[in-house]
């Protein structure tokens, strides 16, 4: 089924006044036939930055993720697709959708209007956060976009100099960047087993709003909601202790060059 909308809302987003944008998670590839017959496959990393989250990733599990439904891995790869292929076409058509009433404040629930941009996938390229950043510049008062990202580095560089007024974010942890994370000026999100160990790390629970990844304390958890093989600790935890086993094997690697030279 399709849809002319860009934005989309499940039941839970719906309570919370939240529409959502999305992207297909990590590598994916695209198919394209040529006009001679041909076929043309573009492999596209949508989360460039992703660490150990891809091994967990929620969108990803085929027992829970969006890819068990067709429909739904349908708008992500037109999502995608149109983003690459047609940049301007797209940012035009979002920038114009988020002027209809619907996404403006719902006065009578008391639901304030929030785009979630991305619950899978994230800022791939400088180009295309640009364009993030000119829509929500140009975007309607009282709107308020808000994303969980890993692209830590490319925020430091387009958003932090100069960020939109309605935009709010979070690192969220389980990623390559991880290490540039600075938890006393930075808000940041980690993925935890149990709601013990989330709230033993000093962190708070979002379960009540995903809202509250960017209105509420700065450190902010979720727990897994359901078993993922070969998860023993957080995002945060297993990246750590993944970039702290390579920074030994490099230690090891030159420390065995020195005494051959
Ligand atoms: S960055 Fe998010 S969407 Fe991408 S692989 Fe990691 S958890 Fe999945």
């Amino acid at each position: 089924m399709t849809t002319k909308w860009l934005l989309s809302q499940n039941e839970r987003m719906k309570k919370q006044g939240i529409f959502n944008w999305t992207l297909p998670a990590w590598a994916v590839q695209l198919t394209d036939e040529n006009p001679d017959g041909t076929v043309t496959v573009r492999t596209v990393n949508v989360c460039p930055s992703a660490g150990v989250c891809a091994k967990h990733c929620y969108a990803l599990g085929s027992d829970s993720g969006y890819i068990r439904f067709p429909a739904a891995r349908d708008r992500h790869l037109r999502n995608l697709r149109m983003v690459l292929d047609t940049p301007l076409r797209w940012q035009a058509q979002m920038s114009a959708e988020l002027r209809h009433p619907r996404y403006q404040r719902d006065a009578e629930k008391n639901l304030l209007g929030h785009i979630r941009i991305h619950d899978a996938g994230d800022f791939f390229d400088d180009s295309y956060t640009l364009m993030w950043l000119q829509i929500m510049r140009g975007a309607p008062k009282g709107l308020t976009f808000y994303a969980y990202t890993k692209e830590v580095d490319r925020f430091r560089r387009l958003v932090e100099p100069n960020p939109p007024a309605n935009f709010k974010y979070v690192f969220s942890r389980g990623g390559k960047q991880d290490s540039l994370i600075d938890p006393t000026r930075d808000r940041d999100a980690d993925v935890f087993l149990t709601l013990d160990d989330l709230k033993a790390a000093g962190y708070s629970s979002q379960a009540a709003s995903d809202l509250l990844a960017v209105h509420g304390p700065p450190r902010v958890g979720m727990t897994v909601n359901r078993h993922r093989k070969g998860m023993t600790a957080s995002f945060g935890e297993l990246q750590r202790q993944q970039d702290s086993a390579a920074a030994e094997r490099r230690q090891r690697q030159q420390a065995k060059a020195s005494t051959s030279d």
